[in-house]
C-alpha cells in the first residue's frame, strides 16, 4: 500500500490560475502568461499544447492577447505597463500573495525596515519587492539573517517589519523570529507570517508522512519552490526522492520490497501525474 498525503496536489491559487487560463480558453480568447503559469513543466505543455504563449514582458503581448498574471504576482510597474500600453489581462495573483504585497506597501511607507525570509529570485518576492521600491532585505536561512545584522549593526535600532514567502520553511521561519527578538534584541519589529496555509498544511503533513514512512517519494517540478521545502523535509526524516516525472521514477535505483511507502507532491503538481506516479509505486511494492 502507498500512503498518498492528503494534502498532495493543486492549492487553491495555483487552482485558481490555472481555471483562470482555462476558461480564458474555453470562452475563444487567445492567451498569454507572463512567465510559466505554474510550476509544473507538464500543465505548461498542455497549456502550450492549447495555444498559451508564455511571454517574459508586457511589450511581447499580440494584439488581441488576453495577458495573465499568475499566482505569484507582479511587482506595480507590470500594472502601470499594462495600462500605458492598454493591454486586456486576467489577475491571478493568489490573495495570499496580495496581502503581502499590501503590507509591505504600507509598513514601508510608514518608514519601516523591511526584511523578507525568502528566495531573492523567486517571482513572487520579485514582485513583493517593488511595494517597497527594492529596498528590502532578502534572507533565505537563519544563517544569512545571522550574516546580514553581524554586518549592520544598525538594523538593530531600526522598526523592521519581518514578512515571508508565502512558501517559506515554517522551522526557520519560527527560528528567524525568534533569533530576531531575543538573541539580537531587535527593539522594534512586527512580524507577519505570511506562509500561506496550503503551505503549511504540505509541510506538516510531509513531517509526518516522512515519520511514519521508511521511504517518501515528493512529486512536482524542480523549479517549484514549495516541492523543493517539502522534498526536504521529508528527507530529514527517512529516505526521499523527488521526482518530476514518471520517467524520473523509472530512473531511479531503489528497492521497496517490505517497506512502508509515502507519497506527497507539490502545490503546483497536477492530480494525473500523482495519479500515474502512485500506480508506478504500487507495481513496485
Ligand atoms: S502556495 Fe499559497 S500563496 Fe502560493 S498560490 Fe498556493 S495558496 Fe497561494
Amino acid at each position: 500500500m502507498v500512503n498518498l498525503a492528503k494534502t498532495a496536489g493543486f492549492c487553491f491559487g495555483v487552482r485558481n490560475a490555472v481555471n483562470v487560463v482555462d476558461n480564458l480558453l474555453k470562452s475563444g480568447f487567445n492567451v498569454c502568461a507572463l512567465g510559466y503559469i505554474i510550476h509544473s513543466p507538464q500543465v505548461v505543455d498542455l497549456l502550450k499544447n492549447r495555444g498559451v504563449r508564455v511571454v517574459d514582458g508586457v511589450s511581447e503581448v499580440k494584439n488581441g492577447e488576453v495577458l495573465v498574471i499568475r499566482s505569484h504576482g507582479v511587482e506595480p510597474k507590470v500594472y502601470e505597463e499594462i495600462n500605458k500600453v492598454g493591454v486586456s489581462f486576467k489577475d491571478a495573483t493568489c490573495p495570499f500573495v496580495r496581502r503581502i504585497q499590501n503590507e509591505v506597501f504600507k509598513e514601508y511607507k510608514n518608514g519601516k525596515r523591511i526584511l523578507i525570509a525568502g528566495d531573492a529570485n523567486h517571482p513572487e518576492v520579485r514582485g513583493i519587492l517593488g511595494y517597497c521600491k527594492n529596498e528590502a532585505l532578502v534572507f533565505s536561512s537563519l544563517a544569512e539573517l545571522k550574516l546580514l545584522f553581524g554586518k549592520n549593526g544598525y538594523l538593530k535600532k531600526e522598526p523592521v517589519f519581518l514578512a515571508a514567502q508565502t512558501t517559506f520553511n515554517v522551522k526557520v521561519w519560527e527560528s528567524s523570529v525568534s533569533f530576531l527578538k531575543d538573541v539580537c534584541g531587535c527593539e522594534n519589529i512586527n512580524s507577519f507570517c505570511s506562509i500561506c496555509s496550503a503551505t503549511v498544511n504540505r509541510q506538516n503533513e510531509a513531517i509526518l508522512l516522512s515519520k511514519s514512512n521508511d521511504v517518501v517519494f515528493v512529486v512536482g517540478g524542480k523549479n517549484s519552490s514549495n516541492t523543493r521545502k517539502i522534498y526536504e523535509l521529508c528527507a530529514e526524516n527517512c529516505e526521499a526522492f523527488f521526482i518530476e516525472s514518471l520517467k524520473d521514477l523509472e530512473n531511479l535505483n531503489f528497492n521497496l520490497k517490505g517497506k512502508s511507502v509515502g507519497l506527497t507532491a507539490g502545490a503546483s503538481t497536477p492530480d494525473f501525474l500523482i495519479e500515474e506516479v502512485y500506480g508506478k509505486i504500487v507495481s513496485y511494492i
